[in-house]
């Protein structure tokens, strides 16, 4: 069908040309906003006016040659899905419960013709235009999203259900897009509600930007989002979906904040098998936690397998909170060595949960950590645990540091700070044993906040390190203004050291530029002796990776490195 557009004119349904000629007389005695009088005298010619555009009011005789003002607004609504203008049905007769049925089947006014004034005439129009564009406007919020104007998770739903009733009937492929932005809990943390509204507001009109008229695009609330592709088939699908994370992969600058947004989305594909349209959105949300899994930032499709884990980010979420709780997270340690003695000078916390028979990555932990508030748990727990070991390890180690990963999200948290102090205190720890090790992962610090936790750190005698440098958009702004003393290479430049000569020049530049600024160089992701030796020939200070030591559980765990 194509799309229709409102005219300015007033359409008069009106079988007996006298009632009609009294309302144009009427009509010529005020002023009013209509551009034309449009007569049509039956049901049909009402239908078929209607198929090239609608007007701005109608006036409906209630009895017509076809059929009455009940049936054609009943034809209406079934064509169109609504009726989409105000109605002020007229009759000869004073029928009060016709005028109530009138108004409850979608007419906004009811006049009798009867000693019919201008006034009359034009109070009841115009009552039935504000009647109806208010009842627009309560429709309109009740399935609206008020911040970024699109359907909500309700509207949405019913869509789903509708989309997957006609596929049942017409077999048409359709698919499911659920999105979630990553890191975006930070945004509002940090920046505030302004910023991560003006954000949505962004993200919105870029899903509609890469998206069809006829696709229903919806905020389900808090920064998901989620799309119906109609008529689509599952290649189109995955290209459109390709597209959209590229047009939601960007640094955006808001309220002079530069801030790096991407999503991470899932995808799934109509199938005839599914029976109700709520388990297709589950699909994707399945596939969506797949992505977030993985890193983020990227889009996975739906397949059975992904039904293996079956459980759903909240489940996920309910599962790591009680493991946290009852202590069932645990701590591992990778040594790091000096580059040239390869002593162990100090180790690396990394957090571990085996679930399920499964090991979760550490990143997918924190993720789950910070986005669902559990941040202070977690941490209480984490730095509890390390300075329990690091204080049983003094007596064999007593020049042994732990390095532990704080989310740089994270770091403008005083209390934070406080909780890993008041840990080191409880286990008679020195802070000076302690390296906080700030993860770029999030890309957005509160520059201020962040020097000032940092440089209370250093004070208190921690050593503080840049971790992954060189991968992250802050990097060098990171080196110019943080108050850190250690620098750790991210693992990837020694990784293909083989196939790309610019890793190495870029290390040594790395370590160079560390050195002129009074840094200590970590080398990271030491995998092999030509990873070690491009460390050393670079001119890096410490090095780490599995050629040298895996990470381990405390007990049994080795200070000898393996290699070299
Ligand atoms: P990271 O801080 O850069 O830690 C080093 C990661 O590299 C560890 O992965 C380690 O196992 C891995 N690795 C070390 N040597 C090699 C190597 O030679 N080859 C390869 N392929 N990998 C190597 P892991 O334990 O999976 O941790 C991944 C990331 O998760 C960490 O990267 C860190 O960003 C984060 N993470 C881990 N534990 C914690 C934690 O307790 N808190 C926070 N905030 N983040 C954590
Ligand atoms: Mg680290
Ligand atoms: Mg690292």
């Amino acid at each position: 069908m194509a799309t229709r557009k409102q005219n300015k004119n007033l359409l008069i349904v009106e079988d007996n040309l006298a009632d009609y000629v009294q309302y144009c007389r009427l009509l010529e005695t005020v002023t009013h906003d209509f551009d034309e009088l449009v007569h049509v005298e039956t049901i049909d010619s009402a239908l078929a006016y209607l198929e090239q555009a609608y007007p701005l009011a109608c006036i409906m005789d209630n009895v017509l040659p076809d059929g009455d003002a009940l049936t054609l607004m009943q034809r209406i609504a079934h064509v169109y899905g609504k009726i989409e203008f105000p109605i002020v049905v007229s009759t000869g007769y004073g029928n009060e419960r016709l005028a109530v049925e009138l108004l409850r089947q979608g007419a906004q006014d009811y006049m009798a013709k009867d000693q019919l004034r201008a006034i009359d005439l034009m109070s009841s129009l115009d009552h039935a235009v504000r009647t109806y564009e208010l009842s627009e406007q309560v429709n309109y919020l009740a399935f609206h999203d008020s911040l970024t104007g699109l359907v909500n998770r309700k509207l949405f739903m019913d869509r789903l259900q509708q989309t997957f009733a006609e596929l049942k009937r017409y077999k048409r492929a359709f698919s499911v897009l659920y999105i979630d932005l990553d890191h975006f809990k930070d945004v509002n943390d940090l920046y505030g509600h302004d910023v991560g509204d003006e954000l949505l507001e962004w993200v919105g009109e870029r899903l509609k930007e890469a998206t069809r008229e006829t696709d229903t695009v919806a905020r389900l609330g808090g920064d998901e989002f989620a799309i119906l592709l109609g008529d689509i088939n599952p290649e189109k699908a995955a290209y459109v979906t390709h597209k959209l994370v590229l047009a939601l992969t960007s640094v955006e600058n808001i309220h002079g904040h530069n801030i790096l947004i991407s999503p991470s989305v899932g995808l799934a594909h109509s199938d005839p098998e599914i029976e109700h349209s709520e388990d297709l959105l589950r699909r994707a949300d399945l596939a969506l936690y797949e992505s977030k899994r993985n890193g983020r930032g990227k889009y996975t499709i739906y397949s059975a397998n992904l039904e293996s884990s079956k459980l759903t980010r909240e489940q996920r979420r309910d599962a790591l909170y009680s493991a946290i709780l009852n202590k069932r997270l645990r701590v591992a340690y990778q040594p790091i060595f000096a580059t040239q003695s390869l002593s162990c000078e100090h180790v690396e916390a990394l957090v571990r949960w085996r679930h399920q028979g499964e090991d979760v990555s550490p990143l997918e932990i924190v993720d789950l950590v910070l986005d669902n508030s559990m941040g202070e748990v977690f941490h209480q727990w984490l730095f509890e645990d390390i300075a329990a070991q690091l204080s049983e390890w003094q007596e064999d180690y007593p020049n042994l540091h732990v390095a532990i990963n704080i989310p740089g999200s994270c770091c403008h948290e005083s209390a934070l700070f406080d909780a890993l102090l008041s840990a080191a205190n409880k286990y008679h720890v020195d802070p000076l044993k302690i390296i906080v090790e700030i993860t770029e992962s999030q890309k957005i610090l509160e520059p201020d906040e962040v020097k000032l936790r940092l440089g209370e750190a250093k004070a208190r005698g921690m050593g503080v390190a840049i971790d992954d440098f060189g991968t992250g958009f802050n990097s060098l702004e990171y080196l110019a203004s943080l108050p850190c003393n250690i620098l750790k290479i991210d693992q990837q430049f020694f990784f293909d050291l083989e196939s790309s000569a610019t890793n190495l020049k870029i290390i040594k530049g790395i370590t160079a530029l560390a050195h002129s600024l009074g840094l200590s160089v970590v080398a990271e992701g030491i995998k092999d002796e030509s990873a070690y030796l491009a460390a050393k020939d670079s001119g890096c200070d410490f090095v780490q990776g599995f050629w040298l030591a895996r990470p381990g559980f405390a007990q049994g765990l080795s200070m000898q490195a393996s290699a070299g």
